[in-house]
């Protein structure tokens, strides 16, 4: 997690700002560590420089319905639409989407 990006992180409990504490670094990254609330103390862990909002099972449990229920609903290739493609290109001429191409890369966080 790049330590840039933690000014964009408050706590999911209470809004305050985090306190970013790397264990293990890579490239100026926090690969493993923990985010902390200034406010209430809640600790937020750092894994494969991703930071984890939610207890670890809820993500393999949202991502395997979705994946089961979703996992051709958007492809253009296979549903015979173009509705992935025509959505991308409209939105692509909005001079608000660039700038949320670049936050969206680099805030990958659960
Ligand atoms: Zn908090």
């Amino acid at each position: 997690m790049k330590h840039s990006i933690v000014r964009w992180l408050q706590c999911a409990d209470c809004g305050g700002s985090l306190d970013c504490e790397a264990i293990a670094q890579e490239g100026g990254e926090a690969r493993e560590g923990r985010l902390t609330c200034s406010r209430c103390q809640a600790v937020y862990p750092i894994v494969g420089s991703i930071s984890r909002f939610v207890p670890g099972d809820s993500y393999a449990q949202n991502f395997s319905f979705e994946w089961n229920v979703h996992r051709t609903t958007q492809v253009d290739s296979l549903s015979g639409r173009r509705d992935s493609e025509v959505r991308f290109l409209e939105y692509g001429h909005n001079a608000n989407w660039a700038p949320m191409i670049q936050i969206r890369s680099e805030l990958w966080a659960g």
